[in-house]
C-alpha cells in the first residue's frame, strides 16, 4: 500500500513538473508578411491563373483571422518584417505613404525596418514613422554620433497577449550600408545583431516578458545562426531574401521557429502556437502560408479605396504602353537570363558604350507575356538609377567579373566570358572576349553601368576606380523603355544566353 501511494504521489509530481496539461499553455496567433515592396495592387504572377496579392484581399483575410481568433479567445499579432514600399509606382511615388496608410488600415501591431526603407534616405523613414500608427522596430540601428536609437525607431515592443507578456525585438542586416545606395545611411550605424538582441532580452526579462519574438530583416541564414546561438527566442518572423517557407524552420538546439512568407504581398503566414510561458518556447503549433489570390477572402472595400487612390495619384505616365512581349522573361539572379541580357543591352544602346554591367539583384520582378507598360518596367527596375559611363582597363574589367563569379552575378552586354565555377576564387575566368578578340589587360574600354554600381554598391568598388566618369542623367527605366519600344515584339528566345559560358 505504501508503495502504491509513493508511486501515485510520484506520478502527480511528474505531471506537475512536466507541465503537459494543456491549460498551462498559452495560445498565440502570429500573422505575418515581409518584403511587400509596394505591391498593394493585385498582379499577374507566373504560374497563377488568378491575380495574386493586393492589400484589399490581405485586409479581408486578416479580418477573417481576427474574427476566428477572437471567437476562440486566441490573441493575435500582425507583424511585418520590412522592405515595405520600394518596388512599385504606388510605393515609390508616395515615398512609402501608400503602404503605411494600408498598414494602418489593416491594423499592423509592428513592423521591422528593412534595408530598402533607407533607399530614399533617412528623412523619408522619419516621415513614415510619423504617419504609422504602429511602431517601426530596429534595435541594432543607432545614430552614429549619439550611439542611441534614432527617434523614428523603437528597439522593441512589449504586448500583453492574453495571459502572455510578449517582447518583440526588431533587427536588420548589418550589410545594409553596402547594399543600399552609398550615402543613404549616413549618420546611421548598424550594430551586431546578436549582441544587441542579448541586451534587449536581458531588459525584457526585467520587464517580466515571458515570450520573445524577433522580427528580422537579416535573411534566413543569419536567422538560423541567431536562433542556434541565442537561447530563448520563441519565434523569428523573417524577411529580406523573399524566401517562401511552407513550413517553419525549427532549430533543434533551442526550439526556435523561423518563418518567412515570400514577398510582394502575395502570401500571408499564419502561425497558431501554444506557448509555454515558463520556457518561453512554442510547445505545439500549426502553420500555414496563405496565397493571397483574388477571391481567397472578401476584399476589404476601405483598403481597396486606399489602393485605388494611390494608383490614381501615380499618374497616367505609368500606364503608357512601351511594347509587347511574346514570352515570359523570368526573374533569375544566379546566372545569365534573357531579362538581364536585355537590361544590359538597353544600357549599352542608350549610352553607346562598348560594354555594360548591371547588378542582377537590382532586377526586382519578371516580365510577363503580353502588353508591357511603364508600370511593368518600373516593377523590374524601381530604383531610379541613372546611367554612368566610365573608362576601365581590361584588368579592372577582369577583376569585376571575377568578383561577380564569386558572388552576385552581373548582367553583361558586349562581352563573352568562359569560366570555371569549380576553380578557386579569383581564377575562375578562362577567357573574356570583346568584339571577337580577347580583352587586353592594359587597354581601356568604355563601360556603362548604373549609379548604384558606379558608386561601389554591393561592394563592387572597382567601379569607383573608373576614369572619365560621366553621369548621363538617363534613368535606367527610360533606357529600358526606349529599348522595348524599338525592339518590340520582344521574345526571350531571341537572347541566346551565350554571354556567360560555364566550362
Ligand atoms: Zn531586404
Amino acid at each position: 500500500m505504501k508503495n502504491y501511494l509513493k508511486i501515485a504521489l510520484g506520478l502527480l509530481l511528474a505531471l506537475a513538473l512536466s507541465g503537459c496539461s494543456p491549460e498551462e499553455l498559452s495560445p498565440l496567433c502570429i500573422v505575418h508578411t515581409n518584403d511587400v515592396h509596394g505591391h498593394i495592387s493585385p498582379e499577374r504572377v507566373e504560374g497563377w491563373s488568378k491575380k495574386l496579392g493586393g492589400a484589399a484581399v490581405l485586409a479581408g483575410c486578416v479580418s477573417d483571422l481576427r474574427e476566428r481568433n477572437s471567437r476562440q479567445g486566441v490573441p493575435m499579432l500582425l507583424l511585418d518584417a520590412g522592405d515595405i514600399f520600394l518596388g512599385t509606382p504606388e510605393g515609390s511615388v508616395s515615398q512609402g505613404k501608400a503602404v503605411v496608410e494600408v498598414m494602418n488600415a489593416v491594423g499592423y501591431d509592428a513592423m521591422d525596418i528593412g534595408n530598402h526603407e533607407f533607399d530614399m534616405g533617412v528623412d523619408v523613414i522619419e516621415s513614415l514613422a510619423r504617419e504609422a500608427r504602429f511602431p517601426i522596430l530596429g534595435a541594432n540601428v543607432v545614430n552614429s554620433t549619439t550611439g542611441l536609437t534614432p527617434d523614428f525607431l523603437h528597439r522593441y515592443l512589449v504586448k500583453e497577449c492574453g495571459d502572455l507578456r510578449v517582447g518583440i525585438v526588431g533587427l536588420i542586416t548589418q550589410e545594409t550600408p553596402e547594399i543600399v545606395m552609398p550615402g543613404r545611411t549616413e549618420r546611421i550605424l548598424f550594430r551586431d545583431s546578436e549582441k544587441v538582441l542579448r541586451s534587449c532580452m536581458a531588459e525584457l526579462a526585467q520587464e517580466g516578458v515571458d515570450f520573445i519574438i524577433v522580427v528580422s530583416h537579416c535573411g534566413l541564414e543569419a536567422d538560423k545562426k541567431l536562433a542556434s546561438s541565442v537561447r530563448g527566442i520563441g519565434v523569428i518572423v523573417g524577411g529580406h531574401e523573399h524566401e517562401l517557407l511552407k513550413r517553419p524552420v525549427r532549430i533543434g538546439s533551442t526550439g526556435t521557429l523561423i518563418l518567412q512568407a515570400g514577398s510582394s504581398g502575395q502570401y500571408l503566414g499564419v502561425l497558431s502556437a501554444q506557448v509555454d510561458p515558463r520556457t518561453g518556447s512554442v510547445r505545439k503549433y500549426s502553420y500555414e502560408v496563405l496565397p493571397l489570390e483574388e477571391g481567397r477572402c472578401k476584399a476589404d472595400p476601405a483598403v481597396a479605396d486606399i489602393v485605388k487612390k494611390w494608383a490614381a495619384k501615380t499618374g497616367e505616365q505609368f500606364d503608357r504602353k512601351v511594347g509587347t512581349s511574346l514570352s515570359d522573361f523570368p526573374l533569375v539572379v544566379d546566372g545569365e537570363s534573357a531579362l538581364g541580357d536585355m537590361i544590359a543591352d538597353s544600357m549599352r544602346a542608350a549610352s553607346g558604350a562598348d560594354i555594360a554591367f548591371h547588378n542582377s539583384y537590382g532586377i526586382r520582378n519578371s516580365l510577363l507575356k503580353g502588353a508591357v507598360t511603364v508600370r511593368d518596367v518600373y516593377k523590374i527596375m524601381p530604383f531610379d538609377n541613372t546611367l554612368y559611363t566610365m573608362t576601365l582597363t581590361g584588368k579592372q574589367i577582369r577583376k569585376i567579373l571575377e568578383q561577380s563569379l564569386a558572388g552576385e552575378i552581373l548582367n553583361i552586354s558586349g562581352l563573352r566570358i568562359e569560366y570555371r565555377r569549380s576553380a578557386p576564387e579569383g581564377r575562375r575566368i578562362i577567357s573574356i572576349m570583346q568584339d571577337g578578340k580577347n580583352i587586353d589587360d592594359a587597354k581601356s574600354y568604355r563601360v556603362v553601368t548604373n549609379s548604384f554600381l558606379a558608386k561601389g554598391g554591393d561592394n563592387f568598388t572597382t567601379f569607383c576606380e573608373g576614369r572619365e566618369v560621366v553621369n548621363s542623367g538617363v534613368i535606367d527605366l527610360n533606357a529600358m523603355s526606349d529599348y522595348m519600344r524599338s525592339h518590340s515584339p520582344l521574345s526571350a528566345e531571341a537572347f541566346r544566353l551565350d554571354r556567360l559560358i560555364p566550362r
